[in-house]
């Protein structure tokens, strides 16, 4: 039985390995349906569902290939740890990264999945070309891979095997950490990323509180990475959220402890071990993506709806911003984004909660994260792209057979 990593989605199919592109091309050339898998990250119905599964991370393929000035052939199905290892060793970086670096790069450029940064898109608009299998089991020609067939696809145009990234040369970054409350860092949150190479905040429900982070090019020697305190954090917001159920009073009192115990940080050391953490405590996640000159309105009324109906939650709220891209189907195309994350833990029932906020980032024209969960169908999807139905007819002139189509994708491509 297959399961992501939190727990909230599972398949019982078949799960191939093949570890030849030869392989490949034999399995995905079979008739039945398939969904490729990545590294199981993402929370939605985008790797169960189809009569099987494709795990490319046996693909017998270099790390690193061939590189020209900022540009190297990578194997997609690498992890983006293991490739910002090997870039490293070359001397070069990924321009940016997310929270983990678990991932896929071909998983998590299919879901355009970013980091923050107003300058900074997100890891989609890195690829410059591809290699890929198309449908029917053939390797599709140079000619024939545009980038919108590489970028933001959940996997519907092709398999990707082999990405051309556009990278930096390897650098540091210095971590400032600091405690502030949630009205400052409203008020100058568009300076802060404006001023920073990568901002963002987390709010801390109930105690008005966020945590900013900013990471800046330095040339400072590194420093000893601190302790990842995440892990303990978050058990201390469940338990003041259990002793909560008891007394308001002495949840109040353990999250001014936690806030008090937050002491500002201040480390340098890799680009990518600055920006990645471990996330070891599961969770489930929904997240859009807004325009910007919107965002700060629609978080307040997510904050007075969490603080009135829903004191069950003790997940911080994330809150970063990316650049605009030009891919179909990115949730930034057409210009920055600010994404705002909210979060439940994975063994509890997230729908009460997620169902109050989704119509607040709906009404102010957000998009979600194509890997976290929302509640969006073809009608609502169309609406927020402007070349949506173009990328559907791609995909029926791609896969017209529908073999990396499920029930759950074909509610987001099918009119
Ligand atoms: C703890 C945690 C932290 C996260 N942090 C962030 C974050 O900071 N920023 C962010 O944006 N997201 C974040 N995410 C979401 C995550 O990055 C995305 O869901 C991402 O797609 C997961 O990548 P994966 O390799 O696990 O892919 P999977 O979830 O396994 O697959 C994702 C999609 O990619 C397709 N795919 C995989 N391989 C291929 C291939 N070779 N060719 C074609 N299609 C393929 C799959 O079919 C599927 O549609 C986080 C998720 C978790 C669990």
């Amino acid at each position: 039985m297959w399961t992501n990593w939190a727990g909230n989605q599972r398949a019982d199919t078949p799960i191939a390995r093949p570890s030849s592109i030869a392989d490949l091309q034999q399995a995905v050339a079979q008739p039945q349906t398939m969904r490729v898998l990545g590294a199981g990250h993402s929370f939605t119905p985008i790797v169960a569902g189809g009569d099987r599964i494709l795990d490319l991370s046996g693909l017998d393929l270099p790390i690193l290939g061939e590189a020209t000035e900022g540009r190297v052939w990578v194997n997609a199905n690498a992890r983006l740890r293991d490739l910002s290892l090997a870039l490293a060793d070359r001397g070069l970086a990924f321009r940016n990264l997310g929270d983990i670096n678990a991932q896929s790069l071909a998983g998590a450029v299919s879901t355009a999945t970013h980091g923050t940064g107003r300058g900074l898109p997100c890891l989609a608009a890195e690829i410059t070309a591809a290699k890929m299998v198309g449908a029917n089991g053939d390797i599709l020609s140079e000619d024939d891979i545009s980038l919108e067939i590489a970028q933001v696809t959940l996997g519907m145009l092709g398999i990707l095997i082999e990405a051309e990234i556009s990278v930096v040369p390897k650098y540091n970054l210095r971590r400032q950490v600091q405690l502030s409350s949630v009205a400052e860092s409203l008020v100058t949150m568009h300076q802060k990323w404006a001023d920073n190479r990568n901002f963002e905040f987390f709010y801390i429900p109930f105690t008005g509180k966020t945590v900013e982070l900013r990471h800046a090019l330095t040339e400072a020697p590194e420093s000893k990475a601190p302790r990842d305190l995440d892990m303990i954090a978050v058990k201390v917001l469940k338990l003041a959220r259990s002793v909560g159920r008891v007394s308001e009073g002495l949840r109040a009192a353990i999250l001014k402890l936690l806030t008090l115990a937050q002491s500002d940080e201040d480390y340098v050391g890799e680009s990518w071990r600055v920006l990645c953490s471990d996330r070891r405590i599961q969770f489930k996640e929904m997240e859009y993506h807004l325009p910007p000159d919107v965002a700060g309105d629609v978080l307040q009324e997510v904050l007075t709806r969490l603080h009135r109906d829903h004191k069950d939650i003790y997940f911080p709220i994330e809150v970063r911003q990316t650049a605009g891209d030009t891919a179909c189907l990115s949730p930034f195309q057409g210009g920055p984004r600010i994404s705002i994350a909210i979060h439940t833990d994975a063994s509890e029932d997230h729908q009460r909660y997620f169902e109050a906020i989704e119509p607040l980032f709906v009404e102010a024209g957000g998009r979600p994260h194509w890997g976290k969960m929302h509640n969006l169908t073809y009608k609502d999807l169309s609406a927020l792209y402007p070349d949506f139905d173009r990328f559907c007819e791609l995909r029926e002139q791609l896969d017209p057979t529908g073999k990396f189509l499920t029930p759950a994708l074909a509610r987001l491509f099918r009119p």
